[in-house]
């Protein structure tokens, strides 16, 4: 087995994991970032087909380089993986990938941490960023298995395009987020009936560039966590894209039933507002959960949530990158990336 020593190890090169690349590129400290993708900006690529981004180009921008093309637009999901591939090219980022971390837990010698990969080599390093993304785990309701087998279900991460659901029947689409709308319109689009179980009490934005101009320079964004108002707003449920939301309730095929509750042995969802009749398929869109089984280090809470501080942990030199509200509104989504990595690159080079 290959051991290789490395002063930082970075895990995850998506935006979270180049916007740190960046920063430890710019204190000149020596760093490998892994990734189990075949390219960069593969997470982008492998989205279902309609995405685009709800945040436009040039509210969604990474340290130090721009977006070609014009600011305004709102990307899609290839020009997004595209833009991730010329950031890590442009900085000439030293990006390994085919490496699927497996395994990390203190070195036996006690000077650091040990890495290994699925492809059979061990890193060891002084200091980890972790940025494998927010969430990893796809998450569904416990209901979900009352359906019965003939009912086809996919959770969103599988889902690409709406000939991957047979048939012409009713289908569901279960999920009270941007993910849920946009799949549900293009599953809409082939005339087929589409129940959508939204949460009637999810509010809608105007994605506009105003909006995004007020959200950017008012600061609402970037309210911590740490502050009374930061929590209070990261308790509520997020706001979906109102365009997305409109466009959706046009389509004569689409019917709202409110949040599902449970399924039905003959293949329905029972919901708030109304049940859908038996279905032919499900799309869950619930978004997911934590998925570190393979970090080995007492950084957890008990349900498996990271422990930390503006992503820094207990564990000296070890950090996260890229987790929903990791400091503030903005950690999760690409505009915010930056500044978190800014903050978390330099307080590990100052405290180990
Ligand atoms: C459908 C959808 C739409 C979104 N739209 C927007 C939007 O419009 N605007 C916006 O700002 N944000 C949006 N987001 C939120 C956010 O920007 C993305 O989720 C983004 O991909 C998160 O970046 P990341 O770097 O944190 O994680 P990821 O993009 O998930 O990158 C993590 C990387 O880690 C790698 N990895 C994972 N596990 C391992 C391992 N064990 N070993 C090695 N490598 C590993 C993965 O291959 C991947 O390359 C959207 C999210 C979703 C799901």
């Amino acid at each position: 087995m290959l051991t290789k020593q490395v002063d930082t190890l970075v895990i995850g090169a998506g935006q979270a994991g180049l916007a740190a690349a960046y920063y430890l590129q710019q204190h000149g400290v020596e760093f490998v970032v892994l990734d189990e993708r075949p390219a960069v900006g593969d997470v982008w690529a492998t989205r279902f087909e309609a995405l685009r981004l709800f945040s436009p180009a040039w509210a969604s921008g990474l340290p130090g380089f721009s977006w070609p093309g014009s600011a305004l637009r709102y990307p899609t999901k290839d020009e997004a993986a595209a833009y991730l591939q010329a950031y890590a090219n442009h900085f000439r980022l030293p990006v390994q990938l085919g490496q699927r971390a497996i395994q990390l837990s203190f070195a036996n010698d006690a000077t650091g941490y040990r890495v290994e990969t699925a492809a059979g080599t061990t890193y060891q390093a002084q200091r980890v960023i972790i940025s494998t993304g927010a969430y990893s785990a796809p998450k569904q309701p416990e209901f979900a298995t009352g359906l019965p087998p003939h009912v086809q279900q996919l959770h969103s991460s599988q889902y690409h395009q709406p000939h991957q659901i047979s048939g012409t029947g009713p289908v569901a689409v279960v999920g009270s987020g941007n993910s849920a709308l946009q799949i549900a319109a293009d599953l809409a689009t082939t005339g087929r009936p589409v129940f959508v179980a939204f949460d009637e009490a999810v509010g809608a934005f105007p994605n506009n560039q105003l909006t995004w101009v007020v959200l950017k320079k008012s600061g609402f964004l970037s309210i911590p966590r740490a502050t009374l108002l930061g929590r209070h707003i990261m308790h509520q449920p997020e706001p979906v894209v109102r365009g997305d939301l409109q466009r959706l309730k046009q389509f004569p095929n689409a019917h709202f039933v409110g949040r599902a509750t449970r399924a039905t042995a003959e293949g329905a969802l029972e919901a708030q507002r109304q049940n859908t009749p038996p279905l032919e398929a499900v799309v869950w869109a619930t978004g997911f959960g934590p998925g570190f089984q393979w970090v080995n280090l007492p950084i957890f809470e008990p349900d498996g949530t990271p422990r930390h501080q503006r992503g820094l942990t207990a564990a000296p030199g070890v950090a996260f990158l890229g987790l929903p509200w990791l400091n503030n509104r903005s950690s999760a989504l690409m505009g915010g990336a930056g500044p978190d990595a800014r903050y978390v690159v330099e307080h590990l080079l100052k405290s180990t």
